[in-house]
């Protein structure tokens, strides 16, 4: 086995023994929680009708609605629920025990959410956000609310970005003075962070109209970059959907180019590792940062669409840009962590993964590239994965959580997926604290 590979070894099955001795939120069995996707996990015919349920939940206004989507969804003859989970479901649906039922479920429910949404708005988020940093993590926030359906909606997304940025630089100087969370190797860097989606700026975005939703694009992030670099704040552009990602792409490099913000240092981008292109991406990035001599943040995710992405792929008769094999997607996301980590001079890495083997490869890789542990970020989801986390910050990294903010009906969406992602058989997570996987499956090198 090489060194490299062997230390890659020894590091991460010392974090995932450090992170086994606790048990993530949503395994939690001793919560709702817990026992429904424990559930889901064991039937997918329960896991279908449970996520459609979630799904149109914050819709349902009365407890009419309500009892009848219970009716249709779980009432069914091939579902055997178990017995505490027909209680809590069914018994909303009969007469004198709905009273009690109803009012119970819709507790459960916002309490689900409440585990991956920190609050309706920024002042309600306060608290979650300074208790997060006071526990040795970093956050940058996402405003829910993706895919804006009109101008009025997207100049709305725009407005709310602004005062974002404008009621974080209120908040964060109290905040306690942290070294691993203020400083990287070159500097202090700042505490506001917000994540940006693309979707959410221009109701008529399409890779169709290119040049138009590329202009039209731009003009809506201007004004918060502005407030950004007046704010001493980072703004990472997320990446959404396959059809949006060379728009995102073109816009973040053409805005780089703006004399306006020649000295904005505090941008960045998300790329996606289960794509195929992403490496050629990467590398035409790489190029552009030597070529106009800048330095941006890369946050390298695996990506959040699969499903979605294979399925619209397959209606148009498309080529499927994703990886379909798990292993070709991990083995990707490590190939990039390298690719970045050969040019941190140009790029900043943050590393965004729950999974302890693709993060360990980022570290191991980085101490072989002379770069220091504070050069590097690891970025999880706010609700996801807290026992690695917790082992990561005792060894000394910089954590930052991604913390969603916004009501339930626009925070579905997110919050759907972040229970596909949980409970997909091919999560890291349930594999590591659900299905406990022995270690040495868990921690191989993908593809070997
Ligand atoms: C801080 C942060 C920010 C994020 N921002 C974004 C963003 O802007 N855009 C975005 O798309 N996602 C984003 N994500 C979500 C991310 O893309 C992943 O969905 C999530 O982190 C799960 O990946 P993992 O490495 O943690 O877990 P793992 O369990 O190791 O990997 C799961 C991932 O593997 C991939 N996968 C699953 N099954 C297959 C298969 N059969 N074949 C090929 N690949 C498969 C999918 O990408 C899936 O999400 C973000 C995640 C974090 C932590």
């Amino acid at each position: 086995m090489p060194k490299i590979e062997k230390e890659i070894q020894e590091f991460s099955k010392n974090l995932l023994a450090q992170s086994r001795n606790q048990i993530p939120s949503v395994f939690n069995k001793e919560w709702w929680i817990g026992k429904i996707l424990d559930f889901s996990m064991k039937d997918k015919n329960f896991k279908l009708e449970l996520f459609r349920f979630i799904d149109v939940f914050p819709t349902l206004t009365t407890n009419a609605h309500i009892r009848s989507h219970i009716e249709e969804y779980f009432k069914r003859e091939d579902l055997r629920l178990p017995s505490h989970i027909r209680l809590g479901l069914l018994a909303a649906t009969e007469g004198l025990t709905s009273t009690l039922a109803i009012p119970a479920l819709k507790k459960n429910i916002h309490h689900m959410a409440k585990i991956f949404i920190s609050g309706e708005n920024t002042q309600d988020a306060s608290k979650n956000l300074e208790k997060i940093w006071n526990s040795g993590i970093a956050c940058t926030i996402d405003l829910l609310g993706e895919k804006a359906v009109s101008e009025k909606e997207a100049l709305e997304h725009q407005k709310n970005y602004i005062e974002l940025i404008e009621k974080l630089s209120e908040l964060t100087p109290s905040w306690k003075e942290n070294k691993s969370l203020d400083f990287n190797h070159e500097g202090r860097i700042p505490r506001n962070n917000i994540s940006v989606k693309i979707s959410a700026l221009n109701s008529q975005i399409s890779p169709v109209n290119y040049d138009e939703s590329v202009s039209i694009t731009k003009e809506k992030i201007r004004p918060i970059f502005r407030k950004a670099q007046e704010k001493n704040c980072t703004v990472y552009l997320d990446m959404e959907h396959y059809q949006l990602k060379n728009l995102t792409l073109s816009i973040f490099k053409s805005l780089m180019e703006e004399s306006e913000f020649s000295q904005f240092k505090e941008a960045g981008i998300v790329l996606q590792a289960y794509l195929k292109d992403t490496e050629e991406d990467l590398k035409n990035l790489i190029n552009f940062c030597q070529e106009k001599n800048k330095k941006v943040y890369v946050r390298l995710v695996k990506g959040a669409y699969w499903d979605a992405e294979q399925i619209w792929a397959g209606l148009n008769n498309w080529s499927c840009p994703v990886y379909l094999n798990k292993e070709d997607t991990d083995a990707n996301y490590e190939k990039l962590s390298l690719l970045i980590l050969e040019n941190h001079h140009f790029i900043k890495p943050a590393f965004a993964s729950h999974n302890i083997r693709s993060l360990s490869h980022a570290i191991i890789q980085a101490r072989h590239h002379d770069l220091p542990q504070t050069g590097l970020e690891i970025q999880m989801l706010w609700g996801m994965a807290e026992p690695i986390k917790k082992a990561l910050v005792s060894f000394g990294y910089r954590i930052r959580d991604y913390v969603p903010i916004g009501e339930l009906v626009p925070g579905m969406a997110y919050l759907v997926r972040r229970l596909l992602e949980n409970t997909s058989n091919e999560s890291f997570l349930r594999q590591s604290f659900s299905d406990i996987k022995e270690e040495e499956k868990l921690l191989k090198k993908p593809g070997s």
